[in-house]
């Protein structure tokens, strides 16, 4: 079954076409790890799965919620971009976590105030949470009191605080410490284990050899090639493929 998928998305800024024809399907539980160039529109992509960026052609899929790009905003359009993104979890590069509420108050915000859930059963969902990814002990602590890498995963369980049907990440660990790196992307691979469907933009080679079903390379706006990490990573057809593999090697 597919969770997303995405049919001839174009976008441009003021001419500069960014996505230029992309089509791609995540199915349920399967990892796809999108890897590209800089600029090469892979987070552009990831905002327009949730309409952070409005798409200029395309349609969007996800679940049984579908968008057209090109057609009018009225307020069916609204809910159902509404319920999309409700049903997707979105972690950033930057942690962007509320400074002024706790570890576990910033947890339990989205299903109190986005679910209306009582707060009791907020806050004990949000407490299995964090101590699913490793913070029991840190619950009460404020931003500013957690590393880069407890704070991502502080946002990595506000984001499944929502049950999302799948989790967009887009370069987690890109402004993390070098020895904070494993601790989020341990977190990551257990929520894959578990069924997780997940789309992340990353560089880690190593985790897309680990847990990537599908690796996409995209250069350009375009999808140059895809397929497992070992014929990307090992075998990769495409020229731009190859020169972008060695320069991050
Ligand atoms: P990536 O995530 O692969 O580095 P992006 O999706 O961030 O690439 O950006 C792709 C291109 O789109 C870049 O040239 C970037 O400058 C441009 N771009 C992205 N967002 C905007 C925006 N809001 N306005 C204008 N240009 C943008
Ligand atoms: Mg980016």
């Amino acid at each position: 079954m597919e969770v997303i998928k995405l049919q001839n998305v174009k976008k441009s800024f003021n001419g500069n076409a960014v996505l230029k024809d992309i089509s791609l399907s995540v199915k349920k539980s399967e990892v796809v790890v999108i890897m590209g160039p800089s600029g090469s529109g892979k987070s552009t992509l990831l905002r327009c799965i949730t309409f952070l960026e409005e798409p200029d052609n395309g349609i969007i899929k996800l679940g049984d919620k579908e968008v057209e790009a090109d057609l009018p905003q009225n307020k069916q359009r609204k809910k159902v971009i509404r319920d999309l993104r409700q049903n997707t979890g979105f972690v950033f590069q930057q942690f962007n976590l509320f400074p002024h509420r706790t570890a576990l108050e910033n947890v339990m915000e989205g299903p109190i105030i986005i679910k209306k859930q009582n707060r009791e059963l907020a806050r004990e969902k949000a407490v299995s949470l964090l101590t699913k990814v490793g913070l029991a002990e840190k619950m009460n602590h404020y931003p500013s009191q957690l590393s880069g890498g407890q704070q991502q995963r502080v946002a990595i369980a506000r984001a499944l605080s929502m049950e999302p049907m799948v989790m967009l990440y887009d370069e987690p660990t890109s402004a993390l410490d070098p020895e904070l790196v494993r601790e989020v992307l341990q977190v990551m691979k257990g929520l894959a284990k578990e069924g997780m469907t997940m789309v992340v933009v990353t560089h880690e080679m190593s985790f897309a050899r680990d847990v990537a079903d599908r690796v996409v390379f995209m250069d350009q706006g375009i999808i140059i090639e895809e397929g497992t990490a070992a014929q990307i990573f090992n075998n990769p057809k495409e020229e731009r493929t190859r020169t972008f593999l060695r320069d991050v090697n």
